[in-house]
Formats: C-alpha cells, structure tokens, sequence
C-alpha cells in the first residue's frame, strides 16, 4: 500500500471511532507501520501483517485509550511488545511522557530504531520483568497511568502494573472476549492491592464482516501498594491473587 493510501484508510478508521488525528500523527504511524513491516521478516513483532489490518487492530485500536486517558502526564506501557499501545499513544500525545516497558530486549532494539526514525522526544524505553523494575524505587509509585494489551489475566497484570503507579492513578487495561470473566475472578487482587474498578469502556470494530468487541477497564488506586507486591514471578504464578 502507497504511503498517501495509509494515511487516507488511517484517517477514514479514525473518524469512525470519532478519533481526531492530524496529518503529522498519521505519517509518523505510516512510518512505524514500515518500520514495523520491514523488522517483521526478521525478528517476531507482530502475527498482524496485512496493513489495513494493522489500522485497525494495532492503530486505532490503541488510539481508543484517548477515549480514557486525560490529565496524565506520565504513562507506563507495561509489555509493550512491538509498541501497542504505548508507542502509538506517544506518537499521538506529544507533550506526555511514555515509558515503554518489556522482558524481551530485540523487541526493544525494534522500538529505539522507530523512536530514533520518528525522532521521538517522549519515550523511553526499559527492558526487563515488571515484577522486578516495579520494586525499584526509581519505577515504584512514579507514574499516572499505566496501560497493557495482551499481557497477563487480569489479577496478574495488576500485580506486575499497580506498583508503578501513585495513589490515586490508574491502571487502564486493555481486553477482548474474556473480560468479564476475568473481572470475575480479579476481586481479591482489586482487595489486596488496593484497587477499585471504576469503569468499563466498551467499543466495536468491523474487520472482513467480523466484529470484534473490545474493553477498556479502569481500575483506580486509593492507598500505596503493600510492600510485599509485586512478589517474583514463581510466587505469582504459583499462588495467583
Ligand atoms: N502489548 C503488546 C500488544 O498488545 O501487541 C504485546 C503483547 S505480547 C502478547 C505480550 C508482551 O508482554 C510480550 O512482549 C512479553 O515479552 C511481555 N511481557 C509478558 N510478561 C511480562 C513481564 N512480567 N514483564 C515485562 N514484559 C512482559
């Protein structure tokens, strides 16, 4: 597909979703999708290669957090992947922070060549496990925000991404098909690490007549995360909240 046909189809996906992108945004997710494509065929990034496809499921997809995201300045993706969301959130927010967080480091070199290309000025990048960056003091309660897709069940996921944020942040939590069952057995997590589930944002996307229903959860923190979480990875397999 020829850059000027990206950028139209981007665009026409974003308005149905009542997403407002400039041209400036939509060339420099062209560029990503490039760089994204072309590392595709060497390293594992993403099994989404069709570009319309990746429009949808990878782009606007991720560009539904604005739907959510408000005064947050600074925003941890944690398991960010190949960059969804957080990449595309930082390109689309340029005056606020993103640190993308991942334990599998070629994914990461993947990341700095888009951030260098892009000539990004609002992303750093972390490699390493969540459980263990979040009991660093540096990472510890430092952020507004953290968002994830396609991470960890939920009551997992909150135990590697609520340390990282302050009280009174928020977790926004990216989810298909199995959200309400995970919210289901996500209630001693919530209990535990303090965490109230505010909200459940739910949207819609159409891909070859297929829809696909997608959800947002906001989960807010009141109180500084207990000590003892995140426990290490053995623990919270073994003994899930
Ligand atoms: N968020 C991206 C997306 O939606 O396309 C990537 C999803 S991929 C299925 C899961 C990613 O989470 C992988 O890149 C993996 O390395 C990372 N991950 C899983 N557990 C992690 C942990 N405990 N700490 C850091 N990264 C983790």
């Amino acid at each position: 597909m020829k850059s000027k046909e990206f950028i139209e189809i981007l665009c026409k996906e974003c308005e149905k979703q009542n997403i407002n992108i400039s041209q400036n945004q939509a060339e420099k997710l062209n560029m990503y999708k490039e760089l994204l494509i072309q590392w595709n065929e060497k390293m594992n990034l993403t099994a989404i290669t069709d570009e319309y496809d990746i429009i949808v499921k990878h782009f606007v997809d991720c560009l539904m957090c604005t739907k959510i995201i408000k005064d947050e300045k600074n925003i941890i993706d944690v398991g960010t992947g190949a960059g969804f969301p957080g990449m595309v959130l930082a390109i689309y927010y340029e005056d606020k922070e993103f640190t993308l967080l991942d334990a599998l480091n070629k994914r990461l070199v993947f990341l700095q060549e888009v951030v260098n290309t892009l000539k990004l000025k609002n992303v750093h990048i972390i490699h390493g496990r969540a459980e263990e960056v979040a009991r660093k003091e540096e990472y510890r309660e430092k952020f507004d925000a953290t968002v994830s897709r396609a991470v960890a069940q939920l009551p997992i996921l909150l135990e590697y991404t609520s340390p990282f944020i302050k009280v009174n942040g928020r977790c926004i939590v990216m989810k298909g098909d199995s959200v309400q069952d995970e919210i289901k057995i996500s209630s001693n997590a919530l209990n535990v690490l303090k965490l109230k589930l505010k909200n459940t944002f739910e949207y819609m996307y159409t891909v070859n007549n297929e829809e696909y229903h997608r959800y947002i959860l906001t989960i807010e923190k009141n109180m500084c995360t207990p000590t003892k979480y995140p426990r290490n990875y053995g623990q919270i397999k073994k003994k899930t909240l």
